[in-house]
């Protein structure tokens, strides 16, 4: 148990209703009775909020008026007393609660502290740990469910089987090794052995599969926007985002960043990349923008093409078609308000059967058509129900792949013939990268590094 009581603001610094300072630690109801007029908070019941106020014990100023809960150890978040302080929203007030407990001997929680607390006090493992922050990050309904589950438990638990039945297979190799009744002791061993490493490793392909659909859903499909100059990309990502956060206009090239933005279609998050599209140029700022337009079309889950209507297909566009082969994209033929300048029957040919929009951004024509488009991409593809989702974080992921090769390596071991104390280091090392998901086996650097990640407060 953590000796010193922290604190921090709770809720999104801005303008609300309401924000909430949150204290834990063995001196939070003291700090927190210490500037509260009203009942007493050392003789209220636990799990109960109160009227109030906050008062400066210095000058005897009223900070605010205020909702105090008093949640006492050990059924808490972090299995330490916790206060909450609900007070008015906007800066003034939350802030100057929030001096208040400081100046009576309360720390400020590092980010992810709180959290870090519950982990450490052993009320979640890492890998709820990480669901929270997860859950706090979704952009869409699916992705949150996905978090709610490992918050849940549901991957740890999974996660712990499998080390147990290792475990147990490890320990009955050695009891085997130690005390051999029979003179086939050494076979049995081999055979046992193969069969458990191939069924976890089984499961562990499994959720690897699976996770790859959880990481877009988390992470949002990467779409980029590409095209010559002057096509209509910018106008395309608001017209998706309805937002003017990029700019649009005349001139062109003139979208030389990249910008990014999240847009949630029909329950799919895409993580939008408007670029300054893809061509030969002289132009040293534009060309910042070229070379990292090109990385960024290697690493796009999705492609939106657009081109002009209202000009014939160019030497760009073609070039465009090609660095474009074999991945997955969707054709938007925009400026349909235009006369047609365009060989449909050209693109068609270049398109390798890939779909194809119109669209007049400009009249607001063809948007739900290429967003059903885009979703149906989505959809057709494996994606399935994020009931299915156990595993969706990059680091979990990268354990589950580091584990399942050294069963690999166990299994190749075993087909070699080799001692079996050999294999049981894979074995064992397969049982440790598990438990570094769910925190067992995890350094105080990794967990420290993981809860800095967290925003301030949780
Ligand atoms: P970008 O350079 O590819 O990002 O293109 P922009 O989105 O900046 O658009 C370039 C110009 O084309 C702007 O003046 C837009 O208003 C205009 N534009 C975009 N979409 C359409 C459209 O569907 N029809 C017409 N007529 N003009 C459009």
């Amino acid at each position: 148990m953590e000796t010193d009581t922290i604190v921090a603001i709770s809720t999104p610094i801005g303008e609300g209703a309401i924000s909430i300072v949150r204290l834990s630690g063995p001196e939070a109801i003291k700090i927190a009775d210490s500037l509260f007029t009203g009942k007493s908070l050392y003789d209220v019941a636990s799990h109960t909020i109160h009227y109030g106020k906050i008062v400066d014990t210095e000058t005897n100023e009223i900070a605010d008026e205020v909702m105090v809960s008093v949640m006492r150890a050990p059924k808490t978040f972090t299995r330490e007393d916790v206060v909450e302080i609900n007070c008015h929203g906007g800066l003034v007030a939350v802030n100057r609660i929030l001096e208040l407990t400081l100046a009576n001997g309360a720390r400020l929680a590092d980010p992810g502290e709180f959290t870090k607390r519950a982990f450490l006090n052993g009320r979640i493992d890492l890998s709820q740990a990480e669901a929270v922050m997860d859950l706090i990050r979704a952009k869409t309904d699916k992705a949150m469910n996905v978090a709610l589950g490992q918050m849940d438990g549901r991957l740890s638990r999974l996660i712990q089987k499998y080390r147990q039945e290792l475990l147990e297979t490890i320990a009955h190799v050695e009891v085997n090794i130690d005390y051999p009744e029979y003179d086939d002791v050494e076979e049995m061993s081999h055979e046992l052995m193969r069969e458990k490493t191939k069924e976890v490793h089984d499961h562990i392909e499994e959720l690897l599969r699976v996770a790859k659909q959880g990481k877009i859903l988390r992470e949002g499909l990467s779409t980029a926007i590409i095209g010559r100059p002057n096509v209509g990309k910018s106008s395309l990502l608001n017209a998706l985002v309805q937002e003017n956060k990029a700019i649009v206009t005349d001139v062109p090239g003139t979208t030389r960043d990249v910008i990014e933005e999240y847009v949630n279609v029909r329950g799919v998050p895409l993580k939008l990349v408007d670029t300054a599209g893809i061509r030969e140029t002289e132009d040293l700022v534009e060309k910042i923008g070229v070379e990292r337009s090109r990385k960024v079309l290697q690493e796009a889950d999705l492609i939106l093409f657009v081109l002009n209507y209202n000009e014939p297909l160019t030497e760009d566009d073609k070039q465009l078609f090609e660095a474009i082969t074999g991945l997955q994209y969707i054709v938007i033929i925009n400026k349909t308000d235009l006369k047609q300048q365009l060989d449909l029957d050209e693109v068609n040919m270049l398109a390798e059967g890939r779909t194809l929009i119109t669209t007049s951004l400009i009249e607001d024509k063809g948007i739900e058509e290429l967003e059903t488009a885009i979703a149906n991409t989505f959809f057709a593809g494996e994606i399935e129900s994020g009931d299915m989702t156990y595993v969706s974080n990059a680091r979990h992921i990268q354990l589950l792949k580091q584990a399942k090769q050294a069963l690999e390596d166990a299994t190749t071991s075993l087909e070699m013939g080799m001692p079996l104390d050999i294999v049981q280091i894979d074995v064992t090392r397969t049982w440790e990268f598990l438990g570094e998901i769910v925190g067992d086996t995890a350094s105080d650097a990794l967990i420290d590094q993981l809860f800095s990640q967290f925003c301030l407060g949780k």
